[in-house]
């Protein structure tokens, strides 16, 4: 009688263990994982094209990047049973299930395609809002599983702008931002390259 007490303490623990894991996401959470996954693939498409259209670098590195962080958020959709936006459009290059990301997508690859230093600015323009999304669901979730992720997709993007705007001083320019603040922009410029968290030549 006492075995099997200690058997049914034992059960429930471990199926509250795995409510924990598995099922407690917020609304916001859900949807965050989501949009994120359609983001780094909106990030990822587009860089193709640019790569395709201009070829070399930062394009040609920063779209496995990309390929990295849609795969981090495949492995919070299957830990969380959450039904993938990707696997619904079948990955089809430049198709996305949320409508805001569809018109980005349609927008910056036109912007791209029309000049080098366009397309520059398209790339940092995406890492710019991609920071942005990341830090206003950050906010919104306690979650550890889920802001560790984010925080792996926020440092990469902090790379990537760092990237595009090194890239277009190059061409002459001198990138303003258009999403991020003046100050939270110049503190991610003049920042060292987030140590550790990338590995591959990303930038
Ligand atoms: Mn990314
Ligand atoms: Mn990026």
């Amino acid at each position: 009688m006492k075995n099997v007490l200690f058997f049914t303490v034992i059960m429930l623990q471990s199926l509250i263990g795995f409510a924990q894991q598995n099922t407690l996401l917020t609304k916001n959470e859900n949807e965050a994982i989501l949009y994120m996954r359609e983001e780094e693939k909106l990030a990822r498409d587009v860089y193709d094209s640019m790569y395709v259209k201009w070829g070399g670098n930062p394009f040609g590195n920063i779209r496995y990047s990309e390929q990295v962080h849609m795969d981090k958020m495949k492995m919070l959709i299957t830990t969380y049973s959450l039904q993938d936006p990707v696997v619904t459009t079948k990955n089809s290059h430049g198709m996305f299930i949320n409508p805001t990301l569809q018109k980005y997508y349609n927008e910056l690859a036109a912007t791209g395609s029309q000049s080098l230093t366009a397309a520059l600015k398209v790339g940092a323009k995406i890492e710019e809002l991609d920071i942005v999304d990341l830090e206003e669901r950050i906010k919104q979730t306690q979650n550890e599983n889920v802001i560790n992720s984010f925080e792996f997709l926020k440092r990469a993007s902090h790379n990537h702008l760092r990237a595009f705007v090194r890239r277009l001083k190059m061409e002459g320019v001198n990138y303003e931002p258009v999403i991020l603040n003046k100050v939270s922009f110049n503190k991610i410029i003049k920042a060292e390259k987030a140590k550790g968290r990338c590995k591959q030549k990303c930038d």
